[in-house]
């Protein structure tokens, strides 16, 4: 991968939120350079021939990304050697540095943090389980939507990230699989989730590029079943509605954590812009056009959000619907006095659920020690920790 030594560090940090700020628009920053994981098929073949080549290369190069998972032009042995570079630079210019892998669960949770050209730092999750292989995404560095009970919410917004930025974290997943890297042989990315560092819905357009990227067969893309993929979100209802316009069938996951307005408004602070009802309506609107489950994220506090008659309520809000409630046990963040509810409290909040008639699954706390769990995303601090670590 390119070498940034020589990479100016004026990347500002983001001022941090007061709290209920909310960021919804990306600070202005340099772009990062145009990938063909960016581009359409047939904007790479414009590229290709502006440069004086035949359009083919730019079939031959995206398959090498894509289905081959090759990342040095040298193992491309279809393109003449006197032309590798020349395509490289125009198809697949370095994107990001990995800085840093931690791994935990023998080696089949594994966060990586990379640092991006213009120093901005970003962090995501390969978890390997019997049955699958599910890469969690980020799709801003930082995060302006603020939740109080998230590391990253708390870092304020650097920028959001561009398609091939998005891409290649799981285009780089798949070719530690591929390789072998990860104990179990090797192996595919099965599913994708939006649940690393950012808004998926602030930084729409990209976000939804990266949609087709990771969906269109090959040479256009990674190839991947929709289904496979979840875009979860704080409730940016237009963007909700646009996205079910889009024909791609992903999972909606909305992060709810409260069933009522008082608490939510606290809890996830664009609550004030679309209230419950109005995410929820947008969640079944979105079960309705795509007749996709939605996902109902819930992560449990201890006697913030896990008392029983918020469960009860909660069931009845989301009664009859197409969808299905994952609690997830609070995760620690540096700083926050919040912790996971009781043992006893979690299995009555699942209790009253589940006798509400709603399906309800707890999610694994995989990656807590290497802080790679729901809303521990930070980049810097894995900066930070011991080398002993890994
Ligand atoms: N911004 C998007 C996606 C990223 S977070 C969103 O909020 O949906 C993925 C999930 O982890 C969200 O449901 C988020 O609310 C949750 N989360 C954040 N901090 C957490 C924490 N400390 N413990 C458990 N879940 C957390």
């Amino acid at each position: 991968m390119g070498d940034w030594s020589a990479m100016p560090e004026d990347l500002e940090t983001p001022r941090r939120p007061v709290p209920g700020e909310l960021t919804f628009d990306s600070p202005r920053r340099g772009k990062p350079r145009r990938h063909l994981a960016d581009l359409t098929m047939a904007q790479r073949r414009e590229a290709i021939t502006a440069i004086g080549l035949p359009a083919f290369r730019a079939d031959q190069v995206s398959r090498h990304y894509f289905s081959r998972l090759g990342d040095d032009p040298a193992g491309w042995t279809d393109v003449p050697a006197g032309q590798r570079e020349q395509v490289s630079d125009v198809l697949t210019p370095p994107l990001m540095t990995a800085l840093r892998e931690l791994t935990a669960d023998g080696g089949t949770t594994r966060k990586t943090l990379w640092r991006l050209f213009d120093g901005a730092l970003v962090e995501s999750v390969l978890m390997r389980y019997p049955d699958r292989v599910t890469m969690c995404v980020s799709s801003q560095a930082g995060c302006g939507m603020n939740c109080p009970f998230c590391a990253t919410g708390q870092a304020g917004l650097t920028r959001n990230l561009s398609t091939a930025e998005i891409v290649e974290q799981v285009v780089s997943g798949a070719r530690s699989l591929a390789r072998g890297d990860v104990p179990g042989g090797p192996g595919r990315v099965s599913n994708v989730v939006f649940m690393g560092m950012g808004e998926p819905m602030a930084n729409y357009r990209s976000m939804v590029a990266a949609l087709h990227r990771l969906t269109e067969r090959s040479p256009a893309g990674l190839g991947m079943s929709a289904r496979g993929i979840t875009v979860s979100t704080v409730g940016l209802v237009p963007r909700m509605r646009q996205l079910a316009s889009e024909g791609l069938p992903v999972t909606l996951a909305l992060s709810l954590h409260a069933p009522d307005d008082e608490l939510r408004d606290t809890l996830v602070p664009v609550n004030t812009r679309w209230n419950v009802s109005e995410v929820l309506d947008a969640a079944w609107e979105y079960a309705a056009t795509t007749h996709r489950r939605v996902s109902i994220e819930y992560a449990l506090i201890k006697d913030i959000n896990d008392q029983g008659w918020r469960a009860d309520l909660l069931a009845k809000r989301l009664r009859r619907k197409l969808v299905h409630v994952n609690l997830i046990p609070l995760n620690p963040t540096p700083g926050s006095m919040w912790t996971a509810s009781r043992p006893a409290d979690e299995r009555e909040f699942v209790r009253r659920l589940q006798a509400g008639g709603i399906a309800v699954t707890v999610r694994d706390t995989r990656g807590r020690e290497i802080d790679g769990a729901c809303g521990q995303l930070a980049a810097v601090g894995s900066l930070s920790r011991p080398l002993d670590a890994e």
